[in-house]
């Protein structure tokens, strides 16, 4: 019995944990790869995982398994990302799974979003197999790690596997338990088709690709389908599996994970999350499908050259195929003219958009300083959404005005709590709690604004701990907050992509501050330039950019030609990045430095 030997499951773990790594050994030695083939973190497939180290996109791969009772075994891997910015990703390849591994780095134990994962596969009635990597470290503490688990996750720990990815220890043990635990998929195979899609791409030869868990039924080449959700209908052209290359196979049946091609040119049909039937013999219900997921921050995407207009709506939308977290609107600002507004899971979704806007479209961009989404309440008692601090009502109008909070996890050791504790009360942090893991380590909670924390808090979390401090939140609700918007003024001319809500307590610094910092960034010009910050029509703080004397050039007394060029690419690359602001020149920099707060 074919559907009795599937096993669909996918690694959850805290970053760095080793989840890529154990997902090469466990694709070498079930042979899915030709020695030629293995590259370190095959499933990191975009350069810019491999670059920075973490999985963004989950991908599924097929593997074929002869376990130790004879049988020959189908193991669906589906990576999943690490990062908090990627719950959202995470929910989606547990809905395609029937258990997970949960890797836990025996030198680190249980760390903030080892816990945010766990608890989601816990939600999704996963059967949970815990792995203690990188045993063969020195600083490892199995039994400690062990008893973590088992203290803070109450999961049985008795049969953790002990692992290595690095030097291949465990991975049998791993694949046998993954046999002997994880359930074989439950679907129906002769009822009508159900397949949830939780990935699609877009292939400039054959359309969308979409990526499906059948659960009921089947489906193969020539089979009508229909979206539940949109209620398209389309003839599928071909089926196929992840080995990890695209491979065609005659059909996908319950427990299948693999791809659907059918001609499908726009992306809005697909929609991850929705259900896919049979055109014909529909399913009466589609399957749950995805929480609807809201961006958390939001930020201005402008080409730096205006003739790239057209081609970043282009690259949005195929971005968007690929991400449903990625929402986008047209925008257009006085300063920058006409672009995007931006909404992200959190501020490193918002670079790696940014980065892959870049590469892959190859479109120079600026962004401006992300900013949260706050509310208003008006006098004539509408409330109304703020995405853009240039929105922001006047003081006339407005009653009074919410932001979002954040229910924050800290986990740190007990040296650190100090550290900890002064960084959120600067960040108008309200401490909830402090509950001791074990006599080491302890999880400080609390509660912050949304704001607060989107910027640099990771950063000063971890320089502020020498890295060992990890963090994990959730949106908790939105509060009342004494704020104000904060313009920026640049030789008089107010630029309103330069605009910031602020707390009241903190403009009068914050306003200083970033004039120093503009100051420092904004290139001289041929003329000299204030820069002033102000809050309605009072200006709080001021500096001055002085005009430029001399000709860059002068120095070099025409003698050395290369020093000259130099000077000139110099120039060049740093133009790229600036873009001209009334009568003045403004770098990228300067629209993220209304953000720094030391
Ligand atoms: P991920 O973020 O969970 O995907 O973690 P990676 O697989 O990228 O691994 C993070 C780092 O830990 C990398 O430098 C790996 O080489 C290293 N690593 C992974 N597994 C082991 C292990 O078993 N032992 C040791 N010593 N290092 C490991
Ligand atoms: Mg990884």
């Amino acid at each position: 019995n074919r559907q009795a030997n599937i096993r669909n499951f996918c690694i959850i773990a805290h970053i760095d944990h080793g989840k890529s790594t154990l997902a090469d050994r466990i694709l070498e030695y079930t042979g899915a790869l030709t020695q030629r083939e293995m590259q370190d973190q095959v499933l990191d497939k975009m350069d810019l995982e491999r670059e920075r180290g973490i999985t963004i996109k989950l991908q599924a791969v097929r593997l074929q398994y002869k376990a130790d009772d004879g049988e020959t075994y189908l193991l669906n891997l589906i990576d999943t990302p690490g990062h908090v910015d990627f719950t959202y990703e995470v929910s989606r390849s547990l809905a395609a799974c029937e258990g997970a591994l949960l890797v836990v780095d025996a030198a680190q134990g249980v760390e903030a979003q080892t816990l945010a994962n766990v608890y989601l596969a816990l939600d999704s009635n996963l059967e949970i197999i815990p792995v203690l990597n990188k045993i063969d470290l020195p600083s490892a503490e199995p039994d400690r790690v062990k008893n973590e688990i088992e203290e803070i996750i109450g999961l049985d720990c008795s049969d953790a596997v002990m692992a290595s990815a690095k030097a291949g220890i465990g991975i049998k043990e791993i694949l046998e338990q993954i046999i002997r635990k994880v359930p074989a998929p439950a679907g129906d195979p002769d009822a009508p088709l159900k397949a949830l899609i939780f990935d699609s791409h877009y292939d400039a030869y054959k359309g969308v690709i979409v990526y499906v868990r059948v659960v009921d039924g089947s489906i193969r080449k020539g089979s009508e389908i229909k979206f539940m959700a949109t209620n398209k209908k389309f003839e599928v052209i071909e089926v196929g599996v992840f080995t990890p290359h695209m491979t065609i196979v005659d059909e996908l049946s319950v427990g299948d994970v693999g791809f659907v091609v059918a001609g499908i040119k726009n992306v809005k049909d697909t929609r991850v999350g929705d259900t896919i039937t049979d055109a014909r013999n529909p399913a009466a219900e589609p399957l749950p499908g995805y929480r609807k997921i809201n961006p958390m921050v939001y930020c201005g995407l402008y080409p730096i050259n205006t003739e790239d207009y057209n081609d970043l709506r282009e690259a949005l939308e195929k971005l968007e195929l690929n991400d449903a977290s990625l929402q986008y609107e047209p925008e257009t600002s006085t300063a920058l003219g006409f672009g995007f507004r931006c909404g992200f899971l959190g501020l490193l979704h918002m670079e790696i958009i940014q980065e892959r806007i870049e590469r892959e479209f190859n479109i120079p961009l600026l962004t401006t300083a992300p900013s949260v989404i706050f509310r208003a309440k008006l006098t004539n008692g509408q409330m109304i959404e703020i995405h853009n601090p240039s929105n922001m009502p006047e003081a006339g109008k407005l009653e009074y005005i919410e932001e979002p909070y954040v229910k924050a996890s800290i986990i740190v050791p007990n040296e650190y709590v100090g550290a900890i504790m002064e960084l959120c009360q600067s960040r108008r942090g309200e401490f909830v709690n402090m509950v001791y893991l074990d006599t080491t380590r302890v999880t400080l909670t609390y509660e912050m604004p949304l704001s607060e924390i989107v910027y640099d808090f990771f950063d000063q979390l971890k320089s502020s701990t020498k890295g060992y401090a990890s963090f994990d939140y959730e949106l908790s609700g939105y509060k009342q907050s004494k704020l104000v918007k904060m313009d920026i003024m640049l030789n008089g001319e107010q630029v309103d992509a330069l605009s910031v809500i602020v707390h009241r307590d903190k403009a009068y610094q914050r306003g200083k501050l970033i004039c120093e910092k503009m100051k420092d960034l904004i290139p001289r010009q041929m003329f000299e330039v204030p820069i002033q910050a102000a809050i309605g029509t009072k200006v709080i703080a001021r500096e001055t950019v002085k005009a430029l004397r001399k000709n860059v050039l002068a120095k070099c007394y025409g003698g050395d030609i290369t020093r000259k060029r130099k000077l000139l690419e110099k120039q060049k690359e740093g133009k790229k990045r600036m873009k001209q602001v009334g009568s003045v020149e403004v770098p990228q920099e300067a629209f993220m430095a209304v953000l720094r707060i030391d």
